[in-house]
């Protein structure tokens, strides 16, 4: 697909130019004739053949930029192109009824916003390509250095995988850092936390102060149960919030939600 557009200068985004691994990325999602795919930011397409080959019922490509788009429609007609910012998407209106799957290889600068919104609001199997960095923080588990909001939050919905590594020189115009690749597999519906507003604000909160222990930064909301808490879990309130896992920030949250400001 031949695009001149100003994308490439002006959003800095970067072109993937291998078709192996773009053959890769869309093998990992193991796509089915069942399976209604969502591409975010599907570019110039290097994923979008491949998953068309894979015979997905459906894919609908998100794509924010106004010159790539339009191209899109015309490259692949079987695709439905939204023109849309993928922050705003509806990612909690997919039906439910259906087998949902999101790839893309993410607008890095947004990478971050837009997997922690999927994570909370869909049910749907992803697979992202995102800054090496980003992927370890996302699959990082508890007592790790990369182990932060992120990481607590995508893991309250997911289980999460690392797959493989991607060098900048695959891509044009090149980045100055690594990618690689990341899974997500949804956790079931009973699994998933409730209150989820809450429970962001809490882990947020917590992982501004990681350098801090849980005693100090929850010093306002203290009382009887959070010690009986801590004592249950096994943890110290001198742990600081990198000790604990989701599941653990989960229950942590229904001691403190009625202290917590909301
Ligand atoms: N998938 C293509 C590839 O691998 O070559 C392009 C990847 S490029 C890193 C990111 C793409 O996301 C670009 O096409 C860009 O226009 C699009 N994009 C950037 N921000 C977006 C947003 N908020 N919502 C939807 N698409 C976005």
């Amino acid at each position: 697909m031949q695009i001149k557009h100003r994308a490439k200068k002006s959003l800095g985004q970067n072109f993937l130019q291998d078709a192996n691994i773009a053959r890769k990325i869309v093998d990992s999602l193991k796509i089915s004739e069942k399976d209604s795919v969502i591409e975010i930011g599907p570019g110039q397409g290097a994923l979008t053949k491949f998953i068309l080959e894979a015979g997905p019922e459906s894919l609908t490509l998100v794509e924010k930029d106004r010159d790539l788009a339009p191209a899109l429609e015309v490259e692949y007609p079987e695709a439905v192109v939204e023109l849309q910012d993928a922050l705003k998407f509806d990612w909690a209106g997919l039906d439910s009824a259906k087998s949902w799957k999101i790839v893309g290889n993410l607008p890095y600068n947004v990478a971050s916003k837009i997997m922690w919104d999927i994570a909370a609001q869909s049910s749907a199997t992803c697979v992202f390509m995102v800054q090496h960095e980003v992927a370890q923080r996302i699959t990082a588990g508890p007592g790790s250095k990369k182990y932060g909001a992120i990481s607590v939050w995508v893991q309250s919905f997911c289980k999460t995988d690392y797959l493989f590594k991607v060098p900048p020189t695959v891509f044009k115009p090149m980045p100055k850092v690594d990618s690689a690749v990341i899974k997500f597999f949804p956790l079931s519906e009973e699994e998933k936390p409730s209150d989820i507003e809450g429970l962001a604000k809490l882990i947020k909160y917590c992982f501004q102060f990681r350098r801090k222990q849980l005693g100090k930064i929850l010093k306002s909301f203290i009382s009887d149960s959070v010690h009986k808490w801590a004592e249950d879990e096994g943890l110290s309130l001198k742990d600081r919030p990198e000790a604990l896992s989701p599941l653990q920030f989960q229950s942590l949250y229904k001691c403190v939600k009625n202290d917590f400001p909301s």
